[in-house]
């Protein structure tokens, strides 16, 4: 979801249902309305996230003129040495290659620099407007590069006695931290916008908090939320939205508290009380969709018979992608008579998912790993189906459970150091949602008390 442009979806209601379009983008963007925006106090003149520029002009790349050179003999010439930097910006279309040739420099000095460990990602990835500096001494002679790796090292490659040796300088890079409040109403994308919350930090929260709340169907008009979360600068310029910090989130009167806490290297989630956030299995297994036909006894839609239903129907068009509920090792994946393309993940301690008429299987083949959120496969109407939709089943100890409904162990809680650690972390981080919420509802009794 990250570092896709969000579409900006026309919205009316929040109450419609969401069929076509992405429910964890589209609806909560176009739901959410701020209200209350509030800025850490310091930052509130912050500019807005500043586009890139775009370089399209040609970049002249003239050698340096004969006469500028270091002249020999001339005794002043070397206590003053001339500048053999060239500052190279790359053009729309250019590649590294290019800019080698029209400095005259030889194509076997760039598959040099491009040996070195740690370079070549950098030197073949370039985008327009990235900028490269020549050492170039004599003509055709490279002496050093200069360069920007990743968001925060300069880097020099110097090339001498047949060898390259490496300078990196780090590039200070500042987290400042922001914060924001607000409130679902009907169409406020643009206030939203207006307030400062990104795409970015809503697509995140909406997935933090997706394992709790259904973004396509559960928001009512009321529901607030509040966060805190990073913005990256670098030299006084906003680079990008960084991680959320903490948020809570009001979903019909029931508060949703995450605060981000670091386990094993990794960044997570975890409620007010030290719970993961993440569930051992997702809430809906396709995106896009919404329930077609319940859990239960039913009339078949083309045996035009009673009998069970041992699954939930997700209607959702040919080609959505059909996530592993959670994680586990896939037992079959293939055909399966009236199911058609079928997929089953065996999650271990009884509990098995299956997955039919799906229109092509994904990569993942039976006895292979597969991790929550993989893709395991697409939607569709193989086998006896009347119209394309993905048949979820969820069995626990080979009896057919209903899937929205099945209760699992909540996720066992940190304990010992790892608890102590997350408390200290927790503690200022929930008294400042607090704080940011009764702030939020203050003003929301305000703003009533004046209509
Ligand atoms: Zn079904």
């Amino acid at each position: 979801m990250k570092g896709t442009r969000t579409p900006r979806t026309p919205i009316t209601t929040f109450r419609g249902r969401w069929t076509r379009d992405h429910w964890a983008t589209a609806s909560l963007i176009g739901c959410v309305g701020v209200l209350v925006a509030a800025i850490v106090p310091g930052f509130s003149a912050a500019p807005p996230a500043a586009e890139p520029e775009q370089v399209t002009r040609a970049i002249a790349l003239p050698l340096p003129p004969r006469s500028v050179l270091p002249i020999e003999e001339d005794p002043i010439a070397e206590e003053a040495p001339v500048d053999t930097w060239r500052t190279v910006q790359i053009a729309q279309g250019q590649t590294l290659g290019g800019v080698f040739s029209d400095l005259g420099l030889s194509a076997n000095t760039l598959h040099r620099l491009l040996q070195h460990p740690g370079a070549r990602e950098a030197l073949t990835r370039v985008r327009a407007g990235d900028e490269f500096a020549f050492d170039v001494p004599e003509p055709g002679e490279l002496r050093a590069l200069r360069f920007a790796r990743g968001e925060n090292e300069h880097v020099e490659l110097v090339l001498e006695d047949g060898g390259i040796k490496e300078n990196v300088t780090e590039r200070e890079l500042e987290r400042r931290t922001l914060v924001a409040s607000g409130e679902i109403t009907s169409s406020l994308y643009a206030a939203a916008a207006r307030a400062g919350v990104s795409n970015a930090i809503v697509n995140t929260m909406a997935n933090v908090f997706s394992y709790d709340i259904d973004f396509g169907q559960d928001l009512r008009e009321g529901d607030h939320f509040s966060v805190i979360y990073e913005e990256v600068w670098r030299d006084g310029e906003r680079l990008r939205t960084g991680d959320i910090v903490a948020a809570s989130f009001t979903n019909r009167g029931k508060r949703y508290t995450a605060v981000r806490f670091e386990r094993d290297g990794k960044s997570e989630y975890f409620s007010a009380d030290g719970r993961p956030l993440k569930k051992s299995f997702m809430r809906m297994p396709v995106e896009f969709a919404r329930i077609s036909s319940t859990f239960g006894a039913r009339r078949h839609p083309i045996l035009g018979k009673m009998r069970m239903h041992n699954g939930v129907d997700y209607a959702a068009p040919t080609g959505t992608p059909i996530m592993a509920a959670g994680d586990g090792r896939i037992a079959f994946a293939g055909n399966r008579g009236g199911y058609g393309r079928t997929v089953i993940v065996d999650h271990g301690n009884g509990h098995t998912t299956l997955y039919a008429h799906m229109s092509r299987l994904g990569r993942y083949k039976t006895g292979q790993r597969v991790s929550q959120g993989a893709v395991i496969g697409y939607v569709g109407m193989s086998g006896l189906a009347t119209g394309p939709h993905l048949h979820y089943e969820f069995r626990v100890n080979g009896q057919h459970r209903d899937p929205t409904t099945v209760t699992m162990p909540p996720p066992e809680p940190l304990k010992g150091a790892a608890m102590a650690q997350f408390r200290a972390v927790a503690g200022p981080a929930l008294a400042q949602l607090e704080m940011l919420e009764g702030r939020h509802l203050a003003a929301r009794e305000a703003s009533t008390s004046l209509n």
